[in-house]
């Protein structure tokens, strides 16, 4: 297990940031997630940084007044470069980082000229200087998994009622390829996506036009540290020295699109107009005091194929981080009124680890390449409150009852915003906001930030 419990965790630690020791805040000196901010200077340069409170450190001003040295940080490196990195090098990046923002530590604290040019305040996505976070990495490609048994069945029971979970499920982290083209930072709009709709009628002609069911998908997305070569594997023991670390993920999703279109090769443009990730990368160094047990099979459930089983994967394979979905309608923000929140459920509830989906991913010689994004699938739990999309939320029927009932868009329990509005899906002017974070007794909070869309209304020409 390379990612060890060690001082740069210690909840005692504060920082000279003053913002990083308020007990709420996402971004304490134990969190350090890595971004990247397209710079508002002459060159438009995009560095690398680390989110701290409410600033962001640049590693390359450090680097440059010489307080990185010894830590093998290459100038100019990108996330993705990070990404490249041996894990006990980039513990050796952290373990710097924290000592320099440490409360006790005066080498950049009291160095003001330094301090000015390195640590920049953020207001939201936005510093002070018109600074913009991006993308905390541009993934080349993205791999969309399934991997809540919750959704699973919850979704299988709508759209296959007489057979809601399909006999691979237990045995296969279902995955598909998605798009890498579209995955867009937090706060960008979003266009409600046009297309064909599924017959309102078996064997009637499909509909055409903005989609009418939208919606959101709750997941994390896995970023991959080191690659593997073409032909090669990566072993479920190795499996998380090729992880960098996580992000929120809106995967969002066009159910009338998608009803129509899945079978038989799965999604495809109800899925790749537009996936949404937060504009930082916890790192897997930081998460690991928030690791868990492998969520309970049920009894009688097949064990994974011994590809894809190590105890220390059973034992320590999951990652306790809730989850959080908001809204705010167009109306309620006219209206000055806050957010409201949609749901809140728990990544620890997943059938299958980040570890395995790495494996399986692989087995077959697949080359995963650094940065690349791998969607765990929408994050559902047992309760009603924990479901992860609206599509289960909205929808009455008990999952595990028999037989399950209800298709998508027929006698939906719609959600009541305070403006009086109701919602089934996602309306045009809605905000989703996704936040994510952990808590553990003995150990500070950490927090993934934000993950926001708004939907604009679909273009004019159809
Ligand atoms: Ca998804």
């Amino acid at each position: 297990m390379p990612y060890a419990i060690d001082e740069t965790h210690d909840p005692k630690l504060t920082s000279w940031v003053e913002s990083a020791n308020d007990p709420q805040s996402d971004f304490p000196i134990q969190n350090l997630p890595w971004c990247q901010v397209l710079r508002d200077d002459e060159d438009e340069s995009l560095q690398t940084g680390v989110r701290i409170g409410s600033c962001v450190v640049i590693l390359d001003e450090l680097d440059e007044a010489g307080m990185l040295e010894g830590t093998g940080w290459i100038y100019g490196a990108d996330v993705e470069v990070i990404s490249e990195l041996d894990p006990a090098d980039r513990n050796v990046i952290r373990k710097r980082l924290s000592q320099l923002l440490s409360a006790d530590c005066a080498d950049l604290r009291d160095n003001s000229d330094l301090r000015e040019r390195a640590v920049i305040e953020f207001r939201g996505d936005v510093s002070e200087q018109g600074d913009i976070l991006m993308l905390p990495v541009f993934p080349h490609d993205y791999t969309d998994f399934y991997a809540s048994i919750n959704h699973a069945t919850n979704v299988g029971s709508m759209f296959r009622p007489d057979n809601p979970l399909l006999p691979n499920y237990k045995h296969i982290p279902i995955g598909y390829h998605g798009r890498a083209s579209s995955i867009v930072p937090s706060g960008t709009h979003i266009k409600r996506p046009i297309g064909q709709q599924a017959p309102a009628e078996d064997g009637g002609s499909p509909a055409f036009g903005p989609c009418k069911l939208l919606d959101y998908e709750m997941e994390m997305g896995a970023i991959i540290g080191r690659g593997n070569e073409l032909g090669d594997h990566v072993t479920i023991e190795e499996a998380e020295d090729h992880i960098l670390g996580l992000c929120i993920l809106n995967d969002w999703s066009a159910r009338d699109l998608q009803k129509w279109e899945y079978v038989p090769l799965g999604p495809f443009l109800a899925k790749n107009f537009a996936s949404t990730v937060s504009p930082y990368i916890v790192t897997m160094e930081a998460l690991a005091p928030f690791r868990c047990p492998v969520a309970e099979r049920a009894e009688g459930d097949p064990q994974p194929l011994p590809y894809m089983f190590n105890e220390q994967n059973q034992k320590q394979g999951g990652f306790d981080i809730t989850l959080e979905v908001w809204i705010a309608s167009e109306k309620m923000r006219e209206q000055g009124m806050e957010p409201i929140r949609l749901s809140k459920g728990n990544f620890r509830d997943m059938y299958w680890t980040i570890a395995q989906m790495v494996t399986h991913h692989t087995v077959n010689g697949c080359n995963l390449n650094p940065g690349d994004l791998l969607g765990s699938g929408t994050v559902s739990g047992t309760t009603r409150d924990s479901r992860g999309s609206l599509l289960e939320l909205t929808w009455d029927g008990d999952p595990f009852a028999e037989p399950p009932v209800l298709v998508p868009g027929t006698q939906r329990t719609p959600i009541k915003l305070p403006t009086g509005e109701e919602r089934k899906f996602i309306a045009d002017g809605d905000e989703i906001i996704m936040k994510a974070y952990c808590e553990r007794e003995g150990y500070r909070r950490i927090g993934f930030g934000e993950c926001r869309g708004i939907i604009e209304p679909a273009r004019a020409n159809t």
